[in-house]
């Protein structure tokens, strides 16, 4: 088995009862025990607030459309957890791929699980 048939589908990962896939067509997949509190998120995207009470980041939705889509890749590729890779995980769940932070390059889930 290669190592890419170790990481998880998105499709696996989360709630599977989302609202329907044209409609949203994007899930956030979050690495909350990899986030170190940077704030970075919340500076640029407001589906992402930071948790006075854990000093963590929080999601406002875990799915998003189209017009919500650009401020959420960038908040996927601001995160400094994980030494740059970042925590926040972009997916398009037509093709079940991530599309950001994406730093494997070929669409798999950048998890550390
Ligand atoms: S940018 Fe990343 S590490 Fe910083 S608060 Fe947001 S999710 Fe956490």
């Amino acid at each position: 088995m290669s190592e890419t048939d170790d990481r998880p589908r998105p499709s696996e990962v989360g709630s599977s009862d989302g609202p329907p896939v044209d409609e949203k067509p994007y899930k956030i997949i979050f690495e909350a025990n990899k986030c170190f509190g940077a704030g970075k998120c919340a500076e640029v995207s407001d589906n992402w607030e930071m948790d006075l009470a854990t000093g963590l980041a929080r999601v406002d939705s875990y799915f998003i459309g189209e017009d919500e889509l650009e401020e959420n890749v960038r908040a996927a590729e601001v995160c400094p957890a994980k030494k740059g890779d970042g925590c926040i995980h972009v997916v398009d769940r037509r093709t079940d791929e991530e599309i950001a932070p994406d730093p494997h390059g070929d669409g798999t889930l950048s998890v550390d699980w």
